[in-house]
């Protein structure tokens, strides 16, 4: 069973074409600059055939189009028909409260996931476009799922997803944490259960997704109880363009302050703060890095604005457990910046945690990081997140 994995932002569509019976990605590619002058498509297959393209890209449907063509035509031909594709799984932003887990594509859930797009005003509509295009270009036979990024927070506790507001403008706003990254979560507690052979229950996990975006969860025994992003996913961490968390005040002062309009403000939190807004230079952890070596004082204080503010989830999730077996590095920093680990995991020796160092002078590869004596287990495990939708779509397609 061939399975396509679609991940439409406003301008852009990921795709990743994979074989169900090994799991390995026979096809993948992106489009960019959608709807915008300037388009561009490239793309890759499994044995190393490439192409690229610069092409308008008006719309979702001719960028749907152009990747079913690259798939059935051409030098980087995987398929011979359609048919070979037995179904279509989308990545959805935001699932509100209403999705706590993925589902088959309806018009009912095509309306649900609308009414949603005021909490994911950039995503969800985007997302829907992507399922429309979806339709016209594979047809209305091919069953299409979506995955939501938070339906994995849906098992936090109130007291964990409330804010501390009036609950009747809670309610009447839905405003609360929802989380996100929730698939890349799920996904590296289950490899993390199934690299060891022992079930998830009786587990207390923490999981770090460092990347662009990053976030932290508390899971125990397999189910988030709590997670750094909140309503939207500018809380928590600090992360490249945005800010993480940030009180309140020093927001509406700045908007005071600045003549911004609510647009404006949250474009600055979303856009301009993190390790560029700190550092001054770039939002790339790579390029604070070398900074970093090189003494540039700003970007030592962004990186270690980061380490500190890991360090302290990681710290309330083991209160918030009562423990911890495992904590799981993932996502680009978390893959790669062995400094970031480092950094990270030194400081909590209270936890009678062991780095083994040299597992440690590692990149890109799952591998267990802690000695053999460490009271609590530190692993990279690279995310897979495509992989959890394809997942996921075989199986909701197959119960059918
Ligand atoms: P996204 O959240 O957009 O999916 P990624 O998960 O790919 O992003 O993470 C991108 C981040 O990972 C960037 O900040 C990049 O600099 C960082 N990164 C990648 N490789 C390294 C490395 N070797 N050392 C430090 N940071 C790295």
């Amino acid at each position: 069973m061939k399975i396509l994995v679609i991940n439409c932002g406003s301008s852009s569509l990921k795709y990743q074409l994979i074989d169900m019976e090994n799991e390995h990605v026979i096809a993948k590619g992106l489009c960019e600059r959608i709807g915008i002058a300037g388009g561009h498509i490239e793309g890759k297959t499994f044995d190393g055939r490439q192409f690229s393209e610069e092409i308008d890209l008006p719309d979702h449907t001719v960028a749907f189009g152009r990747v079913k063509d690259a798939l059935l035509e051409g030098e980087c031909k995987v398929i011979d028909s359609l048919d070979e594709i037995a179904a279509i799984g989308h990545r959805v932003v935001q699932g509100g409260a209403v999705f706590d887990h993925s589902v088959v594509v309806t018009p009912e859930v095509i309306r649900e996931i609308d009414n949603l797009s005021a909490l994911a005003p950039l995503h969800n509509p985007a997302h829907i476009q992507g399922i429309n295009a979806c339709t016209e270009v594979f047809g209305e036979e091919k069953p299409q799922v979506v995955v939501f990024d938070n339906a994995f927070h849906s098992t936090m506790p109130k007291y964990a997803y409330s804010f501390a507001i009036p609950q009747d403008l809670a309610e009447k706003h839905q405003i609360r944490k929802y989380g996100a990254h929730g698939t890349s979560h799920k996904y590296l507690v289950e490899r993390y259960a199934e690299i060891k052979g022992i079930p998830l229950e009786g587990t207390k996990i923490i999981t770090c997704h460092l990347g662009n975006g990053s976030s932290v969860s508390a899971v125990k025994d397999g189910k988030c109880i709590d997670t750094s992003m909140g309503l939207t996913p500018l809380d928590g961490l600090v992360m490249g363009t945005r800010s993480g968390s940030i009180d309140a005040s020093a927001v509406t002062f700045l908007q005071e302050r600045e003549g911004w309009t609510p647009k404006e403000t949250s474009e600055f939190l979303n856009k301009k703060c993190g390790l560029l807004g700190v550092s001054g230079s770039s939002s790339d952890m790579r390029d604070n890095m070398t900074a970093r070596e090189e003494g540039d004082k700003n970007a030592e204080l962004a990186t270690d604005m980061l380490f500190y503010q890991i360090r302290k989830y990681i710290g309330s999730y083991v209160a918030a457990m009562n423990g911890v077996d495992a904590i799981l590095f993932s996502g680009g920093i978390g893959e790669n910046s062995v400094h970031t680990r480092d950094a990270v995991v030194r400081e909590l020796g209270w936890l009678n945690i062991r780095l083994d160092e040299e597992a440690n002078d590692v990149r890109g590869k799952e591998i267990r990081i802690s000695t053999d004596d460490s009271a609590v287990e530190v692993w990279v495990i690279p995310t897979n997140e495509e992989l959890a939708i394809a997942r996921d779509t075989k199986r909701l397609v197959e119960e059918q």
